[in-house]
């Protein structure tokens, strides 16, 4: 339903750069509470880095990267409800369950059963199988250890050294805290945040136990988000403009009359005004729109930099005969003895495209290197290794997303800006700022979430 918003005041119309995950989130949480949007996009389309792409030569239909949610992710599924959308109708949701082959055909699995959290991950971790008893119960004593002290930590250090710290065998390390620690975090276990990577692990597995279920998308990423949220900012008397990219910022002097020019923003094709301004873009983009404001902006607190490593997201799409599938809907990788390149394998055939798997390369490695043609060929052997009496494939896409997320190392909690800034009006928001998550589509959400309710609350 339309929010009533026909005589709106100034105050409460707000101008959105970047149409990703954070920036329509904003728009949404922001029209819901009765503003009025105009959301600025420099792609052709929106969604970021979370968009379904075209693929020019081919068929196929694919998104910029295989994308899952975890039940925990709960500001993600408020903007679903907002939006109306049938959790059904979009997500299928999994127990817990991880299903890890090595070449070498070693298995490792794990399943929750169900009952209440934490005690459905402890009876998975005693069930575990492809591990010894005593790493089973290591692992325990560990998940009890992080509960005594709520998964907080007073000091960063690497997932590896809290880890090796709470006796987590090198082979358990391999077959799952890494492959784990890649997932949530894009980030390699020997540098990433120990932090960051508790926080996801409270959230997932300390609360309801549905909270670790693992969600799948049944339809593309544009079906999921961006359709519905593109009626929903129309039907609302809001506007989305694709094609207009930000070039500069301008804080103008601050007239008592005329709060609605505090901003002025240029777009390669027009000039746009408004008293409140969210910049969603990615980090580095908004780093360059800030130094080059006319006004210095300090972010707050003092630590903060929009200066950011980053790591990389390789996704292979394989397309074989439409009878190919995996056994499970996601297969993880791992070995003992030899460089894999695999981390997941996904079977695409809930989104209907049968026999398509999207294979997922999180953070860097030697794959970065290679030309898409050995890539390929190396992760259909490896695949090979799955699935019995694999043929060859038909096509395939390699997707490499070289800046897929910040890098979420040691200390990274302490450089993520606020949504707020020091200039009253100008917001942050994206997966970078301080949600206390990895670079996630829950973080770009909660992002998005928090800088709009700093709107309505300093309006208020
Ligand atoms: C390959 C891949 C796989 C991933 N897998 C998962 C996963 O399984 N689960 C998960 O939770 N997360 C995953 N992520 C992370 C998730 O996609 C991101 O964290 C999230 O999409 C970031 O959203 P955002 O809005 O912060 O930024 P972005 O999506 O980067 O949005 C920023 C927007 O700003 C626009 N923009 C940039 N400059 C300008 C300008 N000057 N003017 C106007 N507009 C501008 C951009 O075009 C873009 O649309 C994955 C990411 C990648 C790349």
């Amino acid at each position: 339903m339309p929010v009533d918003n026909a005589e709106l005041n100034s105050d409460k119309q707000v101008i959105i750069v970047g149409g990703g995950w954070s920036g329509l989130a904003c728009s949404i949480t922001l029209i819901k509470a009765g503003y009025q949007i105009t959301l600025l996009e420099s792609a052709q389309n929106i969604g970021g880095r979370a968009r379904t792409i075209k693929n020019k030569n081919s068929t196929l239909v694919l998104d910029n990267g295989q994308h899952i949610m975890l039940g925990a992710y709960h500001f993600t599924r408020e903007i679903f409800s907002i939006l109306n959308l049938d959790e059904a109708d979009i997500l299928e949701c999994s127990p817990l369950e991880l299903n890890m082959f090595s070449p070498e055909k070693q298995t490792c699995h794990l399943k929750a059963p169900g009952l209440p959290a934490p005690l459905h991950l402890i009876i998975a971790l005693l069930n575990l199988t492809g591990l010894s008893l005593k790493e089973r119960f290591n692992s325990i004593l560990f998940c009890l250890k992080l509960n005594t002290y709520n998964y907080k930590l007073e000091n960063d250090l690497s997932v590896k050294q809290l880890l090796i710290h709470h006796k987590q065998s090198e082979k358990f390390i391999k077959v799952l805290w890494e492959p784990l620690c890649l997932a949530t975090m894009n980030t390699p276990i020997e540098y990433a945040s120990a932090k960051v990577f508790l926080n996801v692990l409270k959230d997932s597995f300390t609360n309801k136990s549905a909270d670790s279920n693992l969600l799948f998308f049944k339809k593309d990423l544009s079906q999921v988000l961006c359709s519905p949220a593109i009626d929903y900012i129309k039907e609302n008397n809001s506007s989305i403009i694709c094609g207009e990219k930000v070039t500069q910022i301008k804080v103008n002097a601050i007239s008592d009359k005329d709060l609605s020019l505090k901003f002025s923003i240029r777009t390669n094709k027009s000039n746009y005004h408004s008293q409140h301004l969210v910049l969603a873009t990615p980090a580095y983009i908004s780093d360059k729109l800030l130094k080059n404001c006319t006004t210095q902006i300090d972010l707050i607190p003092k630590k903060a930099s929009l200066l950011y490593n980053y790591e990389p997201i390789y996704t292979i799409y394989i397309q074989y005969p439409e009878h190919i599938q995996l056994a499970h809907r996601m297969t993880g990788f791992f070995s003992l003895s030899q460089n894999i390149i695999s981390q997941w394998a996904i079977d695409r055939s809930l989104t209907g495209q049968d026999g398509l798997m999207a294979i997922i390369i999180s953070g860097p490695g030697e794959h970065t290197q290679l030309p898409s043609s050995q890539l390929v060929q190396i992760v259909h052997k490896e695949l090979l290794s799955i699935i019995e009496n694999l043929p060859d494939f038909l096509e395939y896409k390699v997707i490499r997303e070289k800046r897929a997320t910040f890098s979420c190392h040691i200390d990274i909690e302490q450089q993520r800006p606020k949504n707020n800034t020091s200039i009253t009006g100008l917001y942050l928001a994206g997966d970078y700022t301080d949600t206390s998550y990895p670079a996630t589509l829950e973080g770009a959400v909660k992002s998005g979430v928090l800088a709009a309710r700093e709107i309505i609350q300093q309006n208020s």
